[in-house]
């Protein structure tokens, strides 16, 4: 038998937060993460349109977001938990994988 932790496979959608084994104190709710932020979304096709969503904590949603701004920005900037990490890297590719539609030129 191995320790190593399941592989996570997407949607994740009704898994519970699994930034840590325990979560201590235990968060009084839960924030429903859009795994391709939901303000990429809007920006590309005006509305969410993959509503594919992780259950994070608090403390995991904030640093999903946080990572996903910094690496945009270009900063160097990686989360030590796998987890959260897991998952800001799937939001990075989608915001990456997904082009900005073409605008029209207004000259
Ligand atoms: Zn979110
Ligand atoms: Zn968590």
């Amino acid at each position: 038998m191995s320790n190593s932790p399941p592989v996570m496979k997407l949607p994740f959608v009704s898994a519970p937060c699994a930034c840590v084994v325990r979560h201590v104190p235990l968060p009084a709710e839960i924030e429903r993460h859009h795994i391709w932020p939901a303000y990429d979304q809007i920006k590309k096709h005006g509305k969410v349109i993959d509503d594919t969503r992780a259950n994070l904590c608090p403390t995991a949603h904030t640093n999903v977001h946080a990572a996903i701004r910094r690496q945009l920005k270009g900063e160097n900037f990686t989360l030590g938990n796998v987890y959260q990490r897991r998952i800001a890297e799937e939001g990075l590719r989608k915001i990456r994988e997904i082009a900005e539609p073409q605008r029209q030129r207004a000259d």
